[in-house]
């Protein structure tokens, strides 16, 4: 708010209540004058047209209502409405985090890369760790465990010393492949990172319950729908992880899902039974198959059930060559592949290579009488099945009859398969759903694996040096403000909670600049929201009804109190509830009544 109208403001208490306490109203003015806008000096430019680049609603709305704006591809500038949000959710964080014993820092983006050499991240990070170019010696961080090990490192050296949280809310830069969902993928991110510091895995087990206990109430307090997944701990390292998801089409993860139950696609199991035996058990018989290159085929060309057929899929894992036997009508997934295996060193053959070890091309390749140096692992769904349908290992030809038990050589049995919609929970028994989510924070139990690498060692009671036993926990800012609008929206905006809106209230004055009863009745609603600490946005433009409308349900803020000419002349005024839609006609002198009664019960 500029001088002037800080000025109007401030002659406005001054004349409306000198017969009252003066000093108290030039407090109430300096405290306020933070948080009130009018809409002709706000910067909200709201776009009309859909933004070509945008393709997902968080980032579309971001956009066409004025939070964001990009600068380069997964690098955005917060403006002004936008930026409100963001200390919002920051507020809720800090409250959080200090509520559990956390403790603020503010560690530097520019890291030595030395530290992260010592861990093995500047590897393990590869492509998405920033290098700088004119400065050797400096990398930007992706995250802080190193920093926070190193000074630990520097000043924890009892048992005494711990337990610690250490927490920052600190931009991170990570070079994102495809950055193309708005601020959800960003080069640069905000993350409220958290590390906790401990001197037995009981006080781990502790600090990880309270942060899990935090991200509970953080994204509760927030508005947002959530479920919890475990999940793998990717290039972290440790022992336990957990994911706190959002379902969104949006997502690029995959979950599982149905009532007390979330796993990611990754590692997500279901209740399908086996493949069954069968009694008769004849002995394998090659058949002519020469036009049947998928199970499909088989199926439809031969009458064969789908769960007869055994497909065999074969990759390259750490350049060694892998039978990978799965039921006909079940997907390997790659993630549970590389868990057994051990590596992410992984790749699907390429046909040329199967061609050369096999003497087969896909579709003809099966674990009868396959080379010895492929190694055979099959789901478990297969275990010892018979009467089962596999490539010949020859261009043109199937085995049937096998017995996977007499006729193969299969190495290992492990849970490879994907998870389908539909399939019955483990747990519950209940159908599961298959659903795309968005991953707004992950905690971690990193147990010692940089304090190790660090040397980050404390003296135990017993006079013992020990590596100091961590956690690390992170939620995407940003992240929580798309991920609350992905649940938010409708075809006219953003609908905001009163716990993030960027302003509580958008006053709206019909026609305020050609009639001007409007005018002043709409600028002794603005002062008394001010005076009441309502945050206001006053729609004071001389714009149409119509516009003004349009923007008030695109900027998607809780309540509208609109001011007409029509209602003025009974001394009442319309509000309307973004969400529901409902409207109230009230008396002017009500408004403060019905907002603080409406806000309290949200
Ligand atoms: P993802 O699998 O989505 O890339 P991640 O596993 O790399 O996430 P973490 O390293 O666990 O993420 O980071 C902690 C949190 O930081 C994430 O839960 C997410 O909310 C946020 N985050 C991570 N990467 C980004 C990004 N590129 N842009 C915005 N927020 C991010
Ligand atoms: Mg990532």
């Amino acid at each position: 708010m500029d001088i002037f109208h800080s000025s109007i403001l401030f002659f406005y208490h001054i004349t409306e209540k000198r017969k009252k306490n003066r000093k108290f109203v030039i407090f109430k003015f300096i405290y306020k004058k933070y948080f009130t806008m009018r809409q002709t000096q706000f910067f909200i430019p709201t776009l009309k047209e859909l933004p070509n680049e945008a393709k997902i609603p968080s980032h579309q709305l971001m956009l066409r209502a004025g939070l964001v704006r990009g600068l380069a591809a997964g690098v955005f500038s917060f403006l002004p409405l936008g930026y409100r949000v963001i200390k919002k959710i920051m507020t809720i964080l800090r409250e959080e985090i200090d509520a559990i014993g956390g403790q603020e820092f503010l560690l530097p983006a520019l890291n030595p890369i030395e530290i992260w050499e010592q861990t093995n991240r500047v590897e393990a990070m590869g492509d998405v760790l920033f290098h700088i170019k004119n400065r050797d010696g400096l990398v930007l961080a992706p995250t802080h465990e190193e920093i926070i090990t190193y000074h630990a490192k520097q000043h924890i050296q009892s048992y005494r010393d711990m337990p610690q949280i250490w927490y920052q809310i600190q931009t991170k830069f990570r070079n994102e492949p495809r950055p193309k969902s708005g601020v959800l993928r960003g080069r640069q991110f905000i993350m409220k990172d958290a590390y906790s510091l401990d001197n037995s895995w009981e006080g781990l087990d502790l600090a990880y319950q309270k942060h899990y206990d935090a991200y509970v109430k953080i994204f509760n307090r927030c508005g947002i729908k959530f479920f919890v997944v475990g999940a793998s701990s990717g290039a972290m390292g440790g022992k336990q992880s957990q994911e706190f998801m959002v379902e969104s089409n949006s997502g690029e993860d995959v979950c599982a899902i149905s009532e007390n139950y979330a796993a990611n696609l990754e590692v997500a199991t279901s209740n399908v039974p086996p493949v069954s035996r069968i009694d008769k058990n004849p002995e394998i018989e090659e058949f002519a198959t020469p036009n049947a290159k998928t199970i499909d085929d088989l199926v439809e060309q031969f009458a064969i059930p789908e769960e007869r057929c055994a497909k065999s899929v074969l990759y390259m894992v750490d350049d060694k060559p892998w039978l990978i036997l799965m039921r006909g009508n079940d997907e390997l997934n790659e993630t549970k592949l590389q868990a057994v295996a051990g590596t992410t060193n992984i790749r699907y053959i390429a046909p040329e290579e199967l061609k050369e070890l096999t003497g087969a091309e896909h579709g003809s390749i099966g674990p009868v009488n396959i080379p010895k140096n492929i190694k055979v692992v099959a789901d478990l769904l297969l275990k010892n099945a018979n009467g089962m349908v596999s490539g010949a290992n020859k261009d043109g030809f199937h085995l049937k009859n096998i017995d996977l038990a007499r006729d193969a050589k299969i190495d290992n049995y492990f849970d490879l398969r994907t998870v389908k919609e539909g399939e019955l929970c483990i747990e519950t028994g209940k159908p599961l759903r298959v659903v795309k989510a968005i991953e707004l924070g992950h905690i971690f139990k990193l147990g010692t694996r940089y304090s190790q690498a660090l040397e980050a060692n404390f003296l135990d009671a017993d006079g013992k040096t020990n590596p100091i036993i961590m956690g690390s926990y992170g939620i995407g800012v940003e992240r929580i403000m798309a991920c609350y609008i992905e649940q938010n929206f409708d075809d006219k905006g953003i609908i905001w909670n009163n716990t993030l809106a960027p302003f509580s209230v958008h006053l709206l004055g019909l026609n305020s600049h050609k009639s001007e009863e409007v005018a002043q009745a709409c600028e002794e609603i603005y002062n008394k929201l001010n005076t009441e600490n309502i945050e206001t946005l006053f729609d004071d433009r001389a714009e149409t009804a119509g516009v003004k409308f349009n923007d008030a349900d695109l900027l998607g803020l809780p309540v509208q109190v609109i001011v007409g000419q029509k209602n003025l002349k009974e001394n009442n005024i319309e509000i309307k509830v973004r969400r529901t839609d409902e409207r109230f006609i009230i008396k002017l002198d009500e408004l403060i009544t019905w907002l603080k009664k409406f806000f309290d019960n949200k």
